[in-house]
């Protein structure tokens, strides 16, 4: 707050109706004047101006040789900026930390993009903010905004870069993890000269770091989902410097050779008039099919992904949901064009009437008999499989595929998550059920999930209703 003990009481009243620009002091003279023209006669003018020139004289007079609180409110309203630091590095998880000095301030707010992040009292000009990232990110946007009461007294804009991992500790190697088979683990260690390698508790090994670097091959005996990679950086004296972990799934066999596809996409309704943001109109998917076609595009199915022999510009469709367009609209359109598709549906809602209608088990055989479509699982009732209980994802994962199993007379490998909600535990519950393959919705967990039960799909809604925009979403 502002320091009195510089100022007598007539300079303090001075300064709170001016500041430290000639203009403004000119400009307050004049305010003032006006108000005692107002109050009295004409006459009083010359005396008027006499008061002026001392007020004048007064304000310049005033103010001590050094001082702050001028300085410092003319840098906030004047340059617009002030002093933080964010701790460094940034990364996922783990707290960030915003200090710095905002001086004629009370209050400072932080935004990331345009999400507030939080915001701190300003106490003695110093303040702090402390945020964790739950995503990585370059370039973000970080902005401070410092208030005096409702007033922006400053603004400065910092790009952050947030890390996964912590960037001077690093473990990586490449998914998916088979148990019985050797895995090639690489990272960085700053400042180490060796680092001890753990599953969960277990000391799995220890490598030396060479200009900053270390490589180390493990082979799994058993697998699991909910296993972590320790890593702890040692310096020269033994001592742990610093220390990570990273989860890890380890399946329980290679299901053939997987390939991840070059494109994924994923639709919901095919309809002439769209309602759900999900829904794409039958003209707009008539064309980005043929855009596909017309550019090079291979459809291939899911079962394709473990041929082991992906074509170039491989891309899967897929419908989530099977609703009743998909067979009305999408299905004569994919088969003029000889495009494939892969349908998943939730079986409860097999041949439900709803604001869109469900394909019948019918129609679903239908579907399944093309050598174009197959049919595969949404899970039982579109649930959320990272809320349910054991004995529910069981039951969406076990009794969905059964029921595609029974009634198309087909293998059921495959799933797609519901909401892309996903995690370990679901991956090793999907294992267990024998599926082979399993989409996602977006790019969550590609940092930790093996990519074949977490594909990343792009979807594609009403919003997308010109070409040049369906090749942007699919090429960004
Ligand atoms: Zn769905």
């Amino acid at each position: 707050m502002i320091d009195l003990s510089d100022y007598t009481p007539s300079c303090y009243i001075l300064q709170l109706v001016s500041n430290n620009s000639f203009h403004n002091k000119l400009f307050t003279i004049k305010k003032l004047t006006k108000i005692k023209y107002r109050m009295t006669n004409k006459k009083y003018i010359p005396t008027l101006l006499v008061i002026s020139s001392a007020i004048f004289f007064l304000l310049n007079s005033c103010a001590p040789e050094n001082n702050d609180f001028y300085t410092q409110e003319a840098d906030l309203k004047y340059k617009s900026t002030f002093e933080f630091n964010v701790s460094d590095p940034i990364v996922v998880g783990k707290s960030m930390s915003i200090t710095g000095t905002a001086p004629g301030a009370d209050f400072v707010q932080a935004k990331v993009d345009v999400w507030e992040i939080g915001s701190s009292q300003v106490e003695n000009g110093e303040f702090e903010i402390n945020y964790s990232f739950n995503s990585p990110g370059t370039d973000r946007m970080l902005t401070l905004t410092a208030y005096n009461g409702n007033d922006i007294v400053a603004e400065t804009v910092k790009y952050i870069d947030v890390y996964a991992d912590d960037p001077s500790l690093t473990i990586t190697w490449s998914n998916p993890v088979y148990k019985n088979t050797p895995v090639a683990f690489t990272g960085v260690a700053k400042n180490a000269e060796t680092v001890a390698v753990y599953v969960d508790t277990w000391p799995i090994g220890t490598a030396t770091v060479n200009n900053n670097q270390f490589t180390f091959n493990y082979s799994f005996s058993s697998a699991g989902a909910h296993r972590n990679m320790i890593v702890k950086a040692r310096d020269i004296n033994k001592q742990v410097v610093s220390e990570i972990s990273k989860p890890i799934t380890i399946l329980k066999e290679s299901s053939g050779s997987f390939q991840v596809p070059d494109l994924v996409l994923m639709y919901h309704e095919i309809t002439p008039e769209p309602v759900y943001s999900s829904d794409v109109s039958v003209s707009n998917f008539e064309e980005q099919m043929q855009w596909l076609k017309a550019n090079g595009y291979n459809t291939v199915t899911t079962a394709d992904l473990l041929s082991g022999n992906l074509p170039n510009n491989s891309v899967v469709i897929t419908f989530d949901d099977g609703y009743i367009g998909n067979f009305i609209y999408a299905k004569p359109i994919l088969e003029s064009l000889n495009m494939k598709a892969d349908f998943f549906v939730h079986t409860a809602y097999v041949g439900a009437p709803g604001s869109h209608d469900h394909m019948t088990w019918e129609q679903l055989e239908e579907l399944s008999s093309s050598a174009l479509f197959e049919v595969f699982s949404h899970t039982v009732n579109h649930a959320h499989l990272t809320t349910l209980t054991s004995t529910d994802l069981n039951h969406e994962l076990f009794s969905s595929k059964r029921a595609i199993e029974n009634q198309l007379n087909k293998n059921c490998s495959f799933i797609a998550y519901p909401f892309g909600d996903y995690n370990a535990e679901v991956i090793q519950k999907v294992i267990d059920n024998g599926y082979q393959i399993a989409y996602a919705v977006e790019d969550k967990g590609a940092f930790y999930f093996p990519r074949q039960y977490s594909i990343p799909r792009v979807g594609i809604g009403k919003n997308i209703y010109t070409i040049n925009q369906f090749i942007q979403r699919i090429t960004n």
